[in-house]
């Protein structure tokens, strides 16, 4: 489904609605449009319209309550910071079969966070098994990382846009110093 991204007055983006409901919005006048997806057109008799990938909405001064300035940890987020490639062999894993692995292994203490986790694929993960990457003889590619964003994006939101930008002018109000995934 096609959505639209919704700023505030004070131009802040505060909620991801349905481009169905962005058009309604925008036909009451409370909204304007800023940037529209080229390749969605709705048509009726009077007139058609291209989908709105962002709008802004005039009147609405709401702020969202929480602001973050790191990217959640979860598994899909460390898979996008590692653009699906394993980071040991470079070899693209896909989504569903990637492994962590523990730069110091969980068995040395180490813990899955940000710092201390790569995708792997399962060759290079078996390969090291429980040795640090310097007992393993193997090299990392990147050292992992927290990725922070570079700007302050609303908290409810952060989770949802990390997953996929649905149009580029997203990344005008919310975006990322890491390369999304393809
Ligand atoms: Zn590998």
């Amino acid at each position: 489904m096609m959505e639209s991204l919704v700023l505030n007055a004070a131009g802040i983006p505060v909620s991801i609605v349905s481009w169905q409901r962005a058009v309604t919005l925008y036909y009451a006048e409370k909204a304007i449009i800023l940037s529209e997806y080229e390749n969605k057109i709705l048509h009726s008799i009077r007139f058609s319209i291209r989908a709105p990938a962002v709008i802004q909405c005039l009147k609405t001064h709401y702020m969202p309550r929480r602001f973050v300035r790191v990217l959640p940890f979860s598994r899909r987020n460390v898979y996008i910071r590692d653009n699906g490639q394993c980071m040991y062999c470079g070899k693209k894993v896909s989504l569903a079969n990637f492994t962590f692995d523990h730069v110091i292994p969980k068995c040395q203490g180490g813990k899955s966070e940000w710092n201390n986790v790569v995708v792997s694929c399962m060759r290079c993960n078996s390969r090291k098994g429980g040795r640090s990457v310097s007992h393993s003889g193997m090299n990392l590619l990147r050292h992992p990382f927290a990725p922070q964003l570079d700007k302050a994006a609303p908290a409810n939101l952060v989770s949802r846009i990390a997953a996929e930008i649905p149009h580029e002018s997203w990344e005008d109000y919310i975006y990322w110093n890491i390369i999304l995934e393809e």
